[in-house]
């Protein structure tokens, strides 16, 4: 069957159903689950009532098939009466930029409507109420009517879910702080902050689950991103019960908003949440603010609310060191009950440095894989599981790096990888690094010699056919030469 003229007529609107569908299901699987599994996915097109959807890799598109196959008809047909099928192949990822996953399910119509909010212009009628709701990032439509504010918390992230090492202990410590003695001096506001991925929302919640689970006296919590503080308010002052809005946040024992930066720019929605704060405040209620800067940083914000939000206490979470990545990973491999080698987590650790949720996704789906194929985690199975992830990864190694880690290996003197030393202790992890340099740079046999002490070429050719007869001989020294190769590869 061919795609007829009228489907591509009808295009675009297909195209915001999709949006629709991808914002739903990011709601449902949430966040974690979304980025590993469904962000990828792009549609096609529609041809009769089949939609495709294509995915980049076969593993991929089995896990999807699998798992969300049956959700994503269902969704489909309720976006889509004509959609009877969907069909998800390997294909291609779309050529439109793969934009961060809550950015793609804002549609033009809706920022235009954010950015109407600050005009104050919202009222006009013409403007559509649903696609707010649709970017609110609730599942259904009944959220339009529901009266809590807060969002739902993810049951993972609690305090006995968060590991604690160096670069975040010290707001580790501030959050348990708030959760066990909300609204104490010094801690009000508490104002979290670092990048993406670090655990700024897991913190949050922890605290707000650990305030809700205390039963003695009942606490009652709002958590919502600066997004639909947003969102919510705009909806106020178009249904023209701004009134019930301000009031039903000033109700609330603890105030959480996530993500404070979205409002830079958004000064009607600042200017409501700098007197929500300061009313909370006054009454002395607990407020928990987490930005991707320290106040002081977040040009663009109000002054006054900058001034306010430093009052308290701030606290910054650090970039993962690899020992905090290795943790992280061990805690959740453990969690998870798969066996997964060390040797997988210490390069896992070692390659994937930019965040937490980058981690924990890879490490999710090697799990994923190993269940559905019932095989054990390798070395191997990680490379092909996660091949599109490490090439996002992957950077050009120098022969400097490659003596570094070398020599960290196997803890000999950096300075002996050019040392005239011939102890084996040595001349091996010598002999190591000048075949990972032979295999991983482009350097010339000479270049590579001349880095080693000024060694001559024949040296290193010498050393490159040593270390490859050893790993046909020796298992071990093959795997551990391998680890190398993997942990510096380009
Ligand atoms: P942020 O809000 O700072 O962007 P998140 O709190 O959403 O980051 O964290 C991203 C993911 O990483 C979440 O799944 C979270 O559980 C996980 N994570 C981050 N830091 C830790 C940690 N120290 N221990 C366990 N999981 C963590
Ligand atoms: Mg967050």
């Amino acid at each position: 069957m061919t795609t007829t003229e009228s489907e591509i007529v009808a295009m675009p609107s297909l195209g915001s159903q999709w949006t629709r569908i991808r914002a739903r299901l990011q709601a449902e699987v949430g966040e974690v689950e979304y980025r590993t599994w469904l962000r990828q996915m792009a549609l096609a097109g529609l041809d009769g009532d089949e939609i495709t959807v294509t995915l980049p890799t076969r593993f991929l598109r089995d896990w999807v098939s699998t798992r969300y196959g049956d959700r994503l008809r269902a969704m489909w047909q309720q976006e889509n009466p004509s959609v009877r099928r969907v069909d998800i192949r390997v294909g291609e990822a779309p050529v439109e930029p793969a934009a961060p996953a809550e950015r793609a399910v804002i549609p033009q119509a809706v920022r235009e409507t954010i950015r109407d909010s600050s005009r104050e212009t919202i009222r006009d009628a013409s403007v559509p109420v649903r696609p707010v709701a649709a970017v609110s990032g609730w599942p259904d439509d009944r959220s339009e009517s529901r009266s809590d504010l807060a969002a739902p918390l993810d049951p993972r992230f609690t305090f006995e879910g968060f590991v604690v090492g160096k670069p975040n202990e010290f707001a580790y410590a501030c959050a348990r702080r708030v959760a066990d003695h909300p609204s104490s001096p010094g801690f009000n506001p508490l104002f979290l902050y670092g990048g993406v991925g670090l655990g700024k929302t897991h913190l949050m919640h922890a605290i707000a689950w650990e305030l809700t689970d205390q039963s003695t006296t009942p606490v009652s919590v709002a958590y919502m991103s600066a997004e639909k503080f947003m969102y919510r308010f705009i909806a106020a002052i178009r249904s023209q019960s701004t009134m019930e809005f301000k009031e039903s946040l000033r109700s609330v024992d603890v105030l959480m908003i996530d993500d404070l930066q979205f409002l830079i720019g958004k000064d009607n929605t600042q200017e409501e949440f700098f007197h929500t704060f300061n009313y909370l405040v006054e009454q002395g209620k607990q407020i928990v603010v987490s930005a991707d800067k320290s106040p002081s940083d977040l040009n663009g914000l109000e002054h006054r609310l900058r001034t306010r939000l430093g009052c308290g206490m701030v606290a910054d979470l650090h970039s993962t060191t690899y020992e905090l990545r290795l943790s992280i990973l061990e805690a959740k491999a453990a969690r998870a009950g798969v066996a997964v080698p060390g040797k997988v987590l210490e390069f896992l650790a070692h390659k994937i440095t930019s965040n937490v949720r980058e981690l924990e996704g890879a490490l999710n789906r090697l799990v994923a894989h190993s269940n559905l194929f019932s095989r054990p985690v390798t070395l191997d199975t990680t490379h092909e599981v996660l091949h599109d992830i490490l090439k996002a990864h992957d950077r050009r190694v120098t022969i400097e790096e490659i003596q570094k880690k070398v020599a960290e290996h196997y803890s000999i003197r950096l300075t002996d990888m050019s040392s005239a030393r011939r102890a084996r202790a040595v001349a091996r992890p010598r002999q190591v690094a000048m075949y990972l340099a032979k295999q991983l740079t482009s350097r010339s046999l000479p270049e590579i010699g001349r880095k080693f002490g000024n060694r001559d070429h024949t040296t290193v050719m010498h050393a490159v056919s040593r270390v490859t007869e050893l790993m046909e001989r020796d298992g071990t020294f093959a795997e551990d030469v391998e680890l190398l190769r993997r942990l510096l590869e380009s």
